[in-house]
């Protein structure tokens, strides 16, 4: 496995990042157990960076993969705090709850602007006297925006930023694919450490895996690449590719006869955009929001591509 600097914090992560939120209970929701041995397994297989969020609920996961684990590992999470007391108790729940004694990366969890930003200011500072105290070594923003990218890249006092960004442009807002690169590219001469996020788009680049990995890994101004993992074949594929090595057929198989189905997050705000996509007539507004019927639904991933808040994923 490869390991990068992110940006000027020194901090060394794996090029392949852990992302939590597919084990927890908003997506697959294995068991504690069960999702901290697939954590586990990443981990033996050099994978030091594991990135999760307060929303994802997964602290028990990550807690108990690290159960007599001795290796260096690199935890990022996020928080929608926006008070100095929010964020007081996110920290203390994340250090509590992963039975550490600092977090090595604090995020604010989707920025999307200079504005949403300045209205986050409070629970920021508070992140940067935690950062004072070494109660946290980084602090930054997770954004799925262009102009969340450029905003916090003006920031000096952000580290890191953990944008969105996929071979197709899926869910990116405020802008094209090129775009966001541009903005990437903008931050990382400002001396930002960046990882990515939704590089399969939220699943529905599943089938062109091997072209969006490839894709985000050759952005040279990031340190690492996020993907949300819920086998241990997922991580071996995963592992295999982020390290140049062949993927065998069989794994290659299994992965593809895996049975995969649409979700769509509670946050859908009932717009429709998706209903209109969707050729196979699987979608439909009820109750205000988009509901999906699985027997129509080919999984061919239109509707994903069409939502202004990135809330239809396969899993
Ligand atoms: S994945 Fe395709 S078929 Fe399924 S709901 Fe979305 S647009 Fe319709
Ligand atoms: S496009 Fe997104 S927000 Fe709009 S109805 Fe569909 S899932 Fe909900």
């Amino acid at each position: 496995m490869e390991y990068r600097v992110l940006g000027k914090t020194g901090i060394r992560v794996s090029r392949l990042c852990f992302g939590t939120l597919t084990v927890g209970p908003l997506q697959v929701n294995l068991p504690v157990e069960e999702g901290a041995a697939v954590i586990r397994y990443a981990l033996e297989a050099g994978v030091n960076f594991l990135d999760t969020a307060e929303s994802y609920r997964t602290y028990a996961h990550i807690r108990k993969a690290l159960q007599g684990w001795d290796g260096e590992v690199i935890i990022a999470t996020k928080s929608y705090a926006y008070s100095h007391r929010g964020m007081r108790e996110s920290l203390e729940e994340a250090l509590r709850a992963l039975s550490r004694d600092h977090i090595d990366i604090f995020l604010l969890h989707e920025q999307e602007s200079a504005l949403t930003l300045r209205g986050h200011w409070e629970a920021f500072e508070f992140l940067l006297q935690a950062r004072e105290k070494g109660l946290v070594r980084a602090v930054g923003i997770s954004t799925h925006s262009v102009e969340g990218v450029r905003a916090a890249a003006r920031v000096p006092e952000i580290d890191v930023i953990h944008p969105l960004v996929n071979v197709a442009g899926v869910g990116i807002q405020g802008g094209t694919r090129e775009d966001m690169l541009a903005a990437i590219e903008e931050a990382a001469a400002f001396g930002k450490g960046l990882y990515a996020m939704k590089v399969l788009g939220g699943g529905h680049l599943i089938a062109r895996a091997e072209e969006a990995f490839s894709f985000a890994l050759q952005i040279p101004y990031l340190a690492s690449v996020a993907v949300g993992m819920r086998s241990r074949e997922e991580v071996d594929f995963n592992v295999r590719f982020f390290t140049g090595r062949e993927v065998p057929a069989e794994l290659r198989q299994i992965l593809e006869k895996r049975e995969r189905r649409l979700h769509i997050e509670e946050w859908c705000c009932g717009c429709g955009r998706c209903v209109e996509k969707c050729g196979a007539g699987a979608l439909s507004l009820s109750g205000g929001r988009a509901v999906v019927d699985h027997s129509r639904c080919r999984l061919c991933g239109y509707c994903g591509a069409a939502c202004p808040h990135f809330c239809i994923k396969v899993l």
